[in-house]
This record gives structure tokens, sequence and C-alpha cells, in this order.
């Protein structure tokens, strides 16, 4: 068979085309993308989940397409993305094979081609040969390759909010007056995403779609054909609230696949044992029960529990004309992905990070650690007011005060210890501040609406993912964090993407939410949010700056531990330190039972904190690895000027704009929230 293979060369400004003819000859030619001037962009943005083209629309590829008649872009589960020739009469089944096949041998499920005009075909038409006819003139020859690990209401929904980029760019004009129905099938595909919609909602899809179809006047409507193949995934959606393939953010739950050998370790990792199962046989999770730590995943050998992958979403998210993505990396995750370039486990590489995020197509490069300086602001102001009242005789004040930037830790107090949900801090997580801020404020700044924001938070954590799926941080349909990647979901990408992360020079996070101060960054590690917030509320109640603010003694790796630190002559606060859930609850079986008191206490559910958290890369010597881990967080610290989340100073001029002052009432509106004792999957 005679092929045309486009090799995309990674990291480079233009596209070698290989013509390999039936004799193995070699014909080599440039095509210069956007006239050589793609900077450092990617041109197909790769996972081990799939492929997108983030080029779909570039001139000259459609030129490409139009030269050879035969020539087609063919990217998702397919394990060669790439340009190829379909010479006549290849069936789709044959134009699969030519790109590499199916990727882990899954099943076919459907493929579109062509965005936004083709067909849309499925299992029936494999055999048949492929009709360009089928392309629209003018455009780019797309074939996209769903598998059945594809979620069908996440593809409809990348295949509409291309078109509305598209329209948005003033490109395919014939489908602006049908925009106003394409707005709407967009709202309603996201409210399906989100287990938000109804039945009577896929009765207005179809409604709105023959709309379109007639308007546009269409061979093949990709909704309505979508409505007609996979009624029953859409259903499932609507009235079971789940996503068999874990792609959509909010409907994701923990579920251990057919691939588990009933090794146990699992069931041994989990802090709350709500997993079961005989020795060589599946084991299940109790959804009711799981704090969604994910530590249960770190431990399993074969990859068999499912936690939602959103590497899939995050390419085409970046492939999608005129959407904004901006992302935000926790503190943890510098001093981690290295691990899969090379480097020793502590580098911190965070400015190779947000080069390699440009390159992926990243609009803005922001840093969790200046949401954490937030947090800490807010959150000491909380302590020393509680502390205030507490010190004038005040007997309803609640103390001590927990920590509550672990979402693991929060929903193990609102399953576990309902009668306790008032001593938590209201203050939100770093991440979920981070994204507040990002929507409600530097979005309206811009010129932004809401929706044209995509917040992806670059996270260590699998319990984040939960976090940004709660319905309190949301405002109506439009979640603050749009969705989570972890460390390992982004390692995967850059690798697959052929990102040469170890050699890039490294880039400066955006501003103005990108600085950070050290008190910020020790976030990462067991006793570094209490750390953080100690340095801020010892000189609030003191008024004195004070000199040496490396409390040693709240440092440490026993699972459990306190310490006192001496504030004034007259006081001393007592702190208590827990990193893992099972030591969390020994701590709250005391206070609950009165048998010690404290004034504050941080929980993190992950043992070594959010250095060891479920999403990071794993580690065979793990102590070793997560003491470098906090070792490298510890220097990033010392190495800053500004190292008081009270100085830094674009926190300041934040309150100084929009919050007034710490727990003031706009600061509460955005920055607090409150918990439920919830039962909750
Ligand atoms: S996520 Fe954590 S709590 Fe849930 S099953 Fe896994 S180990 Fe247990
Ligand atoms: S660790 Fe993995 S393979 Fe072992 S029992 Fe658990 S899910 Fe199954
Ligand atoms: S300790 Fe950190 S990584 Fe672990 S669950 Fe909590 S927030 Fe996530």
């Amino acid at each position: 068979m005679i092929s045309v293979l486009v090799e995309v060369e990674k990291n480079i400004k233009n596209v070698v085309v290989n013509k390999i003819t039936k004799n193995q000859e070699t014909n080599q030619r440039k095509l210069n993308i956007n006239g050589g001037k793609m900077n450092k962009k990617q041109i197909i943005l790769r996972s081990s989940l799939g492929s997108v083209f983030s080029a779909f629309d570039n001139p000259e590829l459609i030129e490409l397409s139009e030269e050879d008649s035969r020539i087609v872009a063919i990217s998702g589960r397919i394990n060669n993305p790439g340009i190829y020739e379909i010479p006549e009469g290849t069936t789709l089944r044959e134009a699969i094979e030519l790109a590499g096949g199916i990727m882990n041998k899954k099943d076919f499920k459907a493929a579109q081609f062509g965005i936004p005009f083709g067909g849309f075909f499925t299992k029936e038409q494999l055999d048949a040969p492929i009709n360009f006819n089928d392309f629209h003139k003018g455009q780019t020859r797309n074939l996209v390759i769903l598998s059945e690990d594809d979620c069908i209401v996440q593809f409809s929904k990348f295949y509409i909010e291309f078109l509305l980029g598209k329209i948005a760019k003033g490109e395919y004009r014939e489908y602006l007056p049908a925009k106003y129905e394409i707005d709407r099938i967009n709202r309603i595909l996201d409210r399906i995403s989100k287990g938000k919609a109804t039945m009577r909602d896929v009765y207005l899809l179809r409604y709105l779609s023959d709309i379109v179809k007639s308007i546009v006047k269409q061979d093949h409507n990709l909704i309505l054909e979508v409505i007609d193949n996979f009624y029953h995934e859409i259903e499932e959606h609507i009235e079971e609230h789940r996503c068999y393939t874990g792609e959509c953010p909010q409907l994701v739950k923990f579920r251990i696949t057919s691939k588990c050998i009933g090794c146990t370790a699992c069931a041994r990792a989990c802090p709350v044992h709500c997993i079961s199962g005989k020795v060589k046989e599946k084991h299940e999770i109790d959804i009711s029960k799981c704090t969604h730590c994910g530590q249960c995943v770190a431990a399993c050998p074969v990859g068999a529990i499912n936690e939602g992958d959103n590497t899939l979403k995050f390419l085409r998210d970046l492939a999608t004309p005129n959407k904004i993505v901006v992302t935000q990396m926790a503190p943890a995750v510098r001093v981690a992905l290295g691990e899969a370039f090379g480097f020793e486990a502590g580098t911190n590489i965070e400015k190779k990070i947000n080069e390699a995020l440009r390159m992926l197509g990243v609009d803005y490069v922001f840093d969790t650690a200046w949401a954490a300086d937030l947090t800490i602001m807010e959150e000491a102001t909380e302590f020393q007011e509680r502390l205030e009242k507490y010190f004038k005789g005040d007997d309803n004040v609640k103390l001590p005060i927990l920590t509550s930037c672990c979402p693991s830790w929060v929903k193990f107090i609102e399953q576990s210890y309902p009668d306790m949900l008032d001593v938590p801090s209201s203050v939100k997580s770093p991440m979920s501040i981070f994204s507040t801020v990002v929507k409600d404020i530097w979005a309206k700044e811009k010129g932004y609406a809401r929706n044209q924001i995509t917040a992806v938070a670059i996270m260590p954590c699998l319990a984040k993912k939960y976090e940004a799926a709660r319905d309190e941080f949301s405002r109506g349909d439009n979640y603050d964090t749009d969705y989570v990647i972890t460390t390992r979901e982004l390692i995967k990408i850059l690798k697959e993407t052929e990102i040469d992360v170890a050699n890039l020079e490294g880039e400066e996070f955006d501003n103005p939410l990108g600085e950070y101060s050290g008190a910020g960054i020790i976030f990462g590690r067991t006793g570094g949010v209490i750390e953080a917030a100690t340095r801020t509320a010892v000189e609030m109640l003191t008024g004195n700056r004070v000199d040496q603010i490396e409390f040693d003694v709240l440092r440490g790796w026993d699972g459990f531990r306190s310490a006192e630190v001496q504030v004034t002559e007259d006081v001393t606060l007592k702190i208590g330190i827990a990193h893992g859930l099972e030591e969390a609850a020994k701590m709250l079986d005391k206070i609950r039972a009165g048998e010690e008191f404290y004034h504050a206490i941080e929980i993190m559910a992950c043992k070594g904190g959010c250095i060891g958290g479920g999403g990071q890369p794993k580690a065979m010597k793990k102590k070793e690895v997560l003491e470098k881990r906090a070792e490298g967080l510890n220097n990033i610290d010392r190495s800053l000027e500004i190292r008081r989340s009270h100085e830094n100073p674009q926190v300041l001029a934040i309150y100084e704009k929009y919050l007034d002052y710490p727990m003031s009432r706009k600061a509460h509106e955005l920055l607090h929230t409150k918990y439920f004792p919830k039962i909750k999957g």
C-alpha cells in the first residue's frame, strides 16, 4: 500500500513530509507551519490515552489536504497519529491499521470524519470504503478515532466547543445563523457531563440539532447520530450520574477494574479500610466510605484502579479555538515531576514545567503557591480571632482550629466526625481559592467571561479531583476548578508528546498570580501548612517581626506529633500535626473525648503530606524520596527573600484592590466555605 506519512518533528518550527513509495524511496519536502512561526508549540498533542491535532485549522495543513485529495490527518485513540494518504477504496478498518491500530487493543467505538462538517461512523461502517466526498472542501481532512474507552458525551462536547470556537473566530460562517441553537446544545451537553441534566434535555438536543441540520443543510449531524447510536450512555450520565469511562470530572468515582489480580495491596494501603476482597479475586471499594485519598491507586501494582483521567480532556481543550486555558501548579508537583525525566527527587523544575506547559498551548501559567499565601492570610486571621476570644474566656470559641486544605481529610471528618464540623478552618484550599480568584477577579479584569476560562489545576493529589467537583465550589454549572491533572498525568502528556523537559531552559510563571513566599511553598510537606500559618499568626498576635521563622518543633516524620510554640512570655501554643488518616482519627478521638487539647492542628491524608500524594510519581524507596521532596521545598523556602505570606506584595495588592482585609465580607464570600455531614460517593 502506498502511503504518505507526515512525521511531525516535535518541538520544531516545521513539519517534514516523508513520501514513502512502494519500493521505500523517500522523497522529502518541508511544510512550514504558520510560515515557520509555530514558536515551540506542539502540533500533535499526545498522552497514553490518545492524541489531538493542535493545528486542525492550520492553513498549510488545509493546503496540503487540497493538494492531494487523499491526505487525511488521523488522531484520537490510535497508536501513531499523523497525516496519511488513504488510497482509493481504503476502508475505515484499514485506515485505522495504517495509523498503528487502536491503543491498548481496545474495541472501536466510532470515528468522526472532518470537524465539524463530516460524518460520524460506527462499527457497521468499519468495512466500508472511506468516501472522500464526506470531507468538507476547504478544511483539513480529519479522522478522529474513538475507542470503547471514550466518553461519547465528552467527545460531543469537544466537537461542539470546537465549532463554537471557530464561529467566534469568524470562520464557518454558514453556521452563524444556527449559533443560538449550537450554544444551547453546548450548555445541555455540559449539564449531561456534570450529572445535572434530565431526560427532557435529550429531547431538546434532538430538537435543536434538527434545526441546525436544516439551517446549515448538513448531510450528517453528529449530535443526532450520537443520540441514535449511544442513547444508553447518555441516559446513564443523566439517570445514574455515571460515566463509565471516568472522563467526566464531576462524575468520577474510584472503581476497581477487571485488571485486578487480587494482590490485596490496595486494601492494606487504604486508611479507612473501605476495600475488601479475597486474595487472587477482584476487590471492591465501598464508595460511601472512600475519602478519595488515592493511596490505593499508588499501591496497585497493575494499574487496576480507575480514578478518572483528564489528560485527553486537557489536550482537547488546548486544541479548541478561543478557549483560554489557565493552569495552576501545586508546590509538591515541582519537586517530584523531574523524577520522570532523570532529575533527583526534590529538584525544583518549576521553570521547565512552565515552558513545557506553554509548548502544549496553555495560555496562562500560574502558581498555586501564590494562593497558598492568600489561604494563610485568611487562616492565620481566623486563628488569631479564635485565640483572642479564647484568651478572653469565651467558652463558645472552637479550638483547636483544624487546617482544611486537604479534601480527603475534609471528606473524612464530614463522614466520620459530623459533630466536629465547626472546628476546621472555613478557609477554602489554595486550589479552590486560586480558581475563584482567577474566574471572579482576574478574568473580569482581563475582560473575559467566567465560562471562557478553563481553569486546570496540576496537583499531586487524586482527592483534588473530588474537591474540584464539589458543588460548593461552583456557580451554577460552572465549576471554579474545571478539572485536575495529576503529576503522573502531566508526565504522561509530556513524555508522549516528546517534550524534552530535561533540556528546556525554563520560563517564569505568569503574573500577577505567580509570585509566592517561602511560606506558600512549604504547604506541600507535612507540617508546612501549620508552619506557614504560625509564621503569620505569631507576628499578628505579637505585632513584632520574628527572626527565627523555621519552626523546627513543627517538622519531622512521626505520623502524629505535637509541639509547643512560645509566642510571648504568657502565651504558648500547643500544635498537633498528623499525616495519614489513621493518625488523624486517633487525634480526633482524643480531642472529642476531652483527653487532649490543642490550639491548632494540621491534618494531611497522605504520608509526608502532598509530596506523598496519590497522584505523584510512584517511588521505590518511598521514605527516602519523600524526605528529598520535602527538603526540595525547604530549599526553595530558604532561597526566597519573601518567606512570610503577609509580606507577599501581590497578595497584599489583591486585598487593597478587591478584598479589603482578611476575613472581610468580600473575603468570606470568595475565599471561605462550609462543611456538611455527608455520605457521598
Ligand atoms: S481512595 Fe483512599 S479511601 Fe478511597 S478506597 Fe482508595 S485508599 Fe481507600
Ligand atoms: S492493589 Fe490492584 S491488583 Fe491488588 S487487589 Fe487492589 S486493585 Fe487488585
Ligand atoms: S495530603 Fe495533599 S495530596 Fe494527600 S489527599 Fe491531602 S491534599 Fe491531596
